[in-house]
């Protein structure tokens, strides 16, 4: 990430303390902690957790006049958090769970407001290449549901692949669908921007780890180390930690696996992997996807498969031997010219899985006036705006949440769907 992008969005988004001391210390331009309360409690609505569902459901919340406290334990995508990666796929097509698919194609438009808004850059399009074998349901389904819902894509045979990407070996891969308007979101970046703007709009960013309530007794404050937060509303959209924070709940729904991402260095002078050359891709057929170097950053080649499970305070953020050895494998065969291609820069982050890959927005058991967030599974940056504004819609219209996203339909067993 340009550094000075970084420091400029970080200075931007400024923080005010809540707790005593903060994991990762004090930065310079950091408030000390304190136990004030802001001018603006009690807030409408205190959210824990600025990743890219909390961020944003801030954002719309902020700018439908509500007052908003939004409460992060590392700051806004943090190298901690499924938000925190260097870039993120945004891609349409979800074989037959238009859902998705929908929520996708609104977020897109809204990314792309912001990033015109702004003049940051957070949305790129590459283009997205979906690999597909023979009679490939899960892409079939995707191509359906993208000409029902007008979405532009276009199916490519085998030999149209071969013709038109001389630098992939498409092995056992028979045809493919394209999706020419998706791309890459700048994930860390994007996350950091919509908490910037959110402040800009008046609401407030606090730095420091929230708890859950202690007992079942109404909620109306919320600690934040030193600090009581008060709201009439709480959101909870703590992502892999969820578990952690609402253990009686949520500790066997929400299953927290270790990802690994990897950067290949491109050969010098080589433009073939990077774009318009080189398109986003999936194999889901190999559990293996990945991104074009973007930035000068690499070519981006990552596991899908889900991984063992993972604590997202404490984990070692480092790449495994076996896994390295997988996507070396990976990269020469279906990129030749990537074949002695040096590792270049990797990142272990987690999914957030549901039992199903479907998200979660409802209200708690116990405390109708505490709502949980999450379950984003892999699959959850893309959809941050139009995510957003559903939970500022339940807050602010009620209505009933989706049975898809409900507490109910979220299993102690994991059985993906969605992908
Ligand atoms: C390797 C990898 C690749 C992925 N690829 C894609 C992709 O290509 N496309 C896509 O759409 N999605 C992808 N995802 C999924 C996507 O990144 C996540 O679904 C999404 O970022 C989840 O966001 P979140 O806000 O729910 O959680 P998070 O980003 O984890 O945010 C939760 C936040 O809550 C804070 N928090 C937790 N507990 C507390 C507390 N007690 N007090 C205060 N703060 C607290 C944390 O510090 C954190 O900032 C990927 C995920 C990973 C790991």
């Amino acid at each position: 990430m340009n550094p000075k992008l970084s420091r400029r969005t970080f200075v931007g988004a400024a923080v005010t303390a809540g707790a005593a001391a903060t994991t990762r210390g004090q930065a310079e331009d950091q408030q000390p902690a304190t136990a004030r309360s802001s001018s603006r409690e009690p807030f409408d609505v205190a959210i824990v957790g600025a990743g890219v569902f909390g961020a944003w459901t801030a954002w719309h919340l902020q700018s439908r006049g509500k007052r908003v406290a939004l409460i992060d334990a590392y700051g806004p995508g943090s190298s901690r958090a499924s938000s925190g990666g260097e870039t993120r796929v945004i891609r349409m097509g979800y074989g037959s769970q238009e859902i998705y698919t929908r929520m996708s194609w609104d977020s897109l438009a809204q990314w792309k407001k912001l990033q015109q808004a702004t003049g940051e850059r957070l949305f790129t399009e590459t283009g997205m290449l979906f690999m597909a074998r023979e009679r490939d349901a899960l892409t079939m389904d995707s191509l359906a549901t993208l000409e029902k819902l007008g979405i532009p894509h276009e199916k490519l045979e085998r030999a149209d692949l071969v013709a038109r990407y001389r630098q992939i070996d498409f092995g056992p891969i028979t045809w493919a669908l394209s999706e020419p308007r998706s791309g890459a979101l700048f994930a860390r970046r994007a996350v950091q921007v919509v908490v910037r703007e959110f402040q800009k709009a008046g609401g407030e960013l606090i730095l420091g780890r929230g708890e859950g309530p202690a007992t079942d007794a109404a909620v109306k404050s919320l600690k934040v180390g030193d600090r009581s937060v008060q709201a009439a509303s709480f959101v909870f959209a703590c992502g892999p930690w969820l578990g952690k924070l609402f253990p009686d709940v949520l500790g066997d729904r929400i299953f927290p696996t270790r990802q690994e991402v990897f950067y290949f260095g491109v050969p010098p002078g080589d433009d073939r992997f990077g774009p318009p050359k080189m398109p986003t891709w999936i194999d889901f057929g190999a559990e293996i996807y990945g991104l074009p170097d973007l930035e000068t950053k690499g070519f981006k080649v990552a596991i899908d498969k889900h991984g063992p499970r993972f604590d997202p305070d404490s984990g070692e953020r480092l790449v495994t031997a076996e896994s390295t050895a997988i996507v070396k494998s990976f990269v020469a065969e279906r990129f030749p010219g990537l074949k002695d291609a040096p590792i270049v820069g990797s990142e272990v982050c987690q999914y957030e899985n549901s039992s199903n890959g479907d998200f979660l927005v409802d209200q708690h058991p116990r405390h109708s006036n505490v709502w949980l967030v999450g379950g984003g599974s892999g699959h959850g940056f893309k959809h941050g705006p139009a995510l957003g504004a559903y939970v500022a819609d339940r807050l602010t219209k009620g209505g009933p949440t989706d049975p898809k996203f409900s507490l109910a339909t979220k299993d102690k067993f994991q059985a993906r769907v969605v992908h």
